[in-house]
């Protein structure tokens, strides 16, 4: 038998079920589609300062892998949502796509059975029913966008989108983020660098032309518009933290041009953490001081989250422990919950604050503009800053 110059290393190719009959099957009731639009309009109002005010918060555990604790999560969550709604856009992370450093569970997505099997088209189905059944519980829905095929699936029912450390880099990554419908947020990359996610934001708000999946199931030519509502996500590296006011102050400098009014995100988990999430308080903490002390340039905080804290190792057969990530450790409910009450009051005293002070003699708003005009004294002096 000659060998084979095609498939050879290939076990299977089953065509999925095409987008279009998946959302007819499980369609977005009008409300959920209201929900999702209306989150998407508020982190928009924040993004480009038509809201100065409220501060977004991406929280939530680092990967779903069970309905019902989510849906448990959620409705904890949609309480703190009501009793801070003037301070904060909450959206909850719901990530079922886990890029692993080299292998691992890449998410219910993948393998929603939990067990290796890789059922990925029932791992869509039980995303976009979750999605929708958090959505229309009033809680919105954050997720990374991984595989470039996932947003034809649940683009529909997601407010906000991230492309992650590890891909932010890639060309097919900043194409798809150009046409999505959602504002999304670019981390810098493992190694902390931020040049990755500065560029990818460039990308991503331009048109491009790239290969896709139709609505029927078909490979397609996309043509896309650009994507207007970007943003950088200060996520920390194997150098340490970039959530401090340098760094903070570094990432507002080299987006300053790209025209958003409040571009700087900061992951409070992964490198800015060290990955141990009693760090995670204190790290948003540092960013609420920042924003105590003026800077207008920061959107918001993200957190790792869960209804238990910490973390446990998932292996296949090995029966789970309720509400407890098997994925990145995370912080508990009840220590979520004092923080994100925490976080809404400072955002209460900074409106208290600047409502007192005097109005700016310029009258045009331009955030973080000290931070920015520091950072660019102290490059063009040949100083660095803490965190390059
Ligand atoms: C995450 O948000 O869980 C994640 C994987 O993030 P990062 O891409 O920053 O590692
Ligand atoms: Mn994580």
């Amino acid at each position: 038998m000659p060998e084979s110059i095609e498939n050879a290393h290939l076990l299977e190719v089953r065509p999925l079920t095409p987008p279009a009959v998946v959302k007819e099957r499980l369609p977005s009731p009008p409300a959920v589609q209201n929900r999702v639009r209306t989150a998407r309009a508020r982190i928009r109002d924040a993004l480009h300062g038509r809201d100065r005010k409220r501060l977004v918060v991406v929280v939530g555990p680092c990967s779903i892998h069970d309905h019902d604790a989510a849906l448990d999560y959620a409705l904890r969550l949609r309480r703190v949502m009501d009793r801070t709604d003037d301070a904060l856009v909450i959206v909850m992370r719901t990530y079922f796509e886990k890029p692993r450093t080299t292998v691992g569970w890449k998410g219910l997505l993948n393998d929603p059975h939990l067990d290796g099997s890789c059922d990925i088209a029932t791992g869509i189905e039980q995303a976009r029913r979750l999605l929708i059944d958090l959505n229309a519980a009033g809680v919105p829905c954050a997720s990374e966008a991984l595989d470039p095929v996932t947003p034809d699936y649940l683009a529909d029912l997601l407010a906000w989108a991230s492309i992650g450390a590890r891909t932010v880099e890639s060309q097919t990554h900043r194409q798809m983020a150009s046409g999505l419908s959602m504002p999304v947020g670019f981390k810098n990359g493992t190694d902390g660098r931020l040049e990755g996610a500065t560029n990818a934001m460039i990308a991503a708000g331009e048109p491009h032309s790239f290969l896709g999946v139709s609505p029927d199931g078909r490979a397609a030519v996309v043509k896309t518009l650009g994507n207007p509502d970007r943003h950088v996500i200060l996520r920390g590296g194997v150098g340490g933290p970039n959530h401090g006011p340098d760094s903070v102050a570094e990432a507002l400098g080299r987006v300053a041009g790209q025209g958003i009014a409040r571009p700087v995100m900061v992951d409070c988990s992964h490198g800015n953490s060290s990955k141990d999430p009693s760090r995670q308080p204190e790290v948003c903490r540092e960013v609420l001081e920042q924003v105590r002390a003026g800077q207008e340039g920061l959107l918001g905080v993200m957190l790792e989250s869960n209804l238990h804290p910490g973390a446990q190792t998932w292996q296949p057969g090995v029966e789970l422990a309720y509400g407890v990530s098997i994925t990145d450790a995370c912080l508990g409910w009840e220590e979520t919950e004092q923080l994100l009450d925490e976080i809404a009051d400072t955002v209460r005293k900074r409106c208290e604050s600047s409502a007192r002070s005097e109005p700016r003699a310029s009258g045009g708003w331009a955030p973080g503009e000290q931070a920015v005009r520091e950072h660019r004294a102290q490059r063009a002096a040949g100083g660095r800053s803490r965190s390059s």
